[in-house]
């Protein structure tokens, strides 16, 4: 047994008693843990009403050796994930990663480049658009902490060699299988059956590959950003709070507009590619989770796509939203 603090992310809420929460949580220093949060659900409690899903968290607990359940004792808020009442997008892609993260992540092992770029995806999410860009820098951000991101640059077979950036024409169809985890070349697929082949594109592939390196680079915005907030807390004391204010607008509209550069790659794909490459992650996510995430039929939400083809008003969407 030994007393632990950690930086954490709500991944799931279970009432365990009149009083008691079960919690699911993802931290930076030791991986997912599961704890009871004892009194959690009191008006009056150590947690400070900090404990809603997906909630950024400053988690005090005393850790068990045997197979117990470890115990939160206190909890102190970072970031609430409360995206704007009208961002329903953000609220849906949210609830898609803490299920991912729920699903994958395993205890006792920890992940802290995944973890960072969780904490810096939910973060965004409340507060900027381009949802689809940030869910798949997510996606193959988690492929890859997880060792599975698959081979798109050669055959996973017999490794020949797919030249992505020798090709261009984004809708030249391209066999992957999705078990195996990777493309694979034309004498290989005539020379054994496959049951998990499916047709993708080169778009689709292109559109991964440029995942790989959005996730990257939400990281390493993220580490900017916690520099100059740091520098900020140095060089503005004795300021007074007008010239503070100032000097922290400057930052924030600095930072996002080096956090807009990095969705570009991504967004300059065509819708066509972008459909293939959506089709070959969610077969690609479902494989790796060996299950279909329920929260996977809120991402047409979460990207406005049954909005724009017009099946539900613009209303509707606003007040589920809004309730939460
Ligand atoms: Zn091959």
């Amino acid at each position: 047994m030994s007393r632990e603090t950690a930086d954490a992310i709500v991944l799931k809420t279970t009432e365990f008693s009149e009083s008691s929460l079960i919690l699911d949580v993802f931290t930076r220093e030791f991986g997912k843990i599961s704890g009871l949060a004892k009194g959690a659900r009191r008006l009056k409690n150590p947690f400070e009403t900090s404990l809603d899903l997906l909630a950024s968290i400053r988690l005090s607990f005393i850790k068990k050796d045997s197979d117990a359940l470890d115990l939160f004792t206190e909890a102190k808020l970072r970031r609430r994930f409360r995206p704007t009442a009208r961002n329903y997008r953000g609220l849906y892609a949210g609830y898609y990663i803490a299920e991912l993260l729920d699903r994958t992540i395993l205890e006792d092992q920890t992940y802290p480049e995944l973890w960072s770029l969780a904490d810096a995806t939910l973060e965004r999410l409340q507060f900027r658009s381009s949802v689809e860009a940030r869910v798949a820098y997510f996606e193959a951000g988690l492929l890859e902490a997880l060792g599975e991101f698959p081979s798109i640059r050669g055959c996973v077979d017999c490794g020949e060699e797919l030249p992505l950036e020798r090709v261009d024409n984004l809708e030249r169809g391209v066999y992957f299988d999705v078990v195996a985890g990777g493309v694979v070349c034309s004498r290989c697929r005539a020379r054994a059956r496959r049951w998990a082949l499916v047709r993708t594109t080169i778009g689709a592939l292109k559109a991964l590959d440029v995942s790989r390196r959005g996730a990257k680079e939400t990281l390493r915005i993220a580490r900017t950003l916690d520099n100059w907030r740091s520098a900020l807390e140095s060089e503005t004391t004795g300021l007074s709070t007008l010239e503070r204010l100032d000097r922290e607008n400057r930052v924030r509209s600095a930072f996002i507009e080096l956090d807009e550069e990095t969705l570009e790659p991504y967004n300059a794909f065509p819708r066509a590619s972008r459909l293939a490459f959506r089709k070959l992650a969610e077969q690609y996510v479902c494989r790796t989770l060996r299950l279909r995430p329920r929260t996977l039929d809120f991402l047409p939400l979460a990207f406005g796509e049954r909005e724009q083809r017009g099946e539900v008003p613009e209303t509707e969407l606003a007040s589920n939203g809004a309730d939460g």
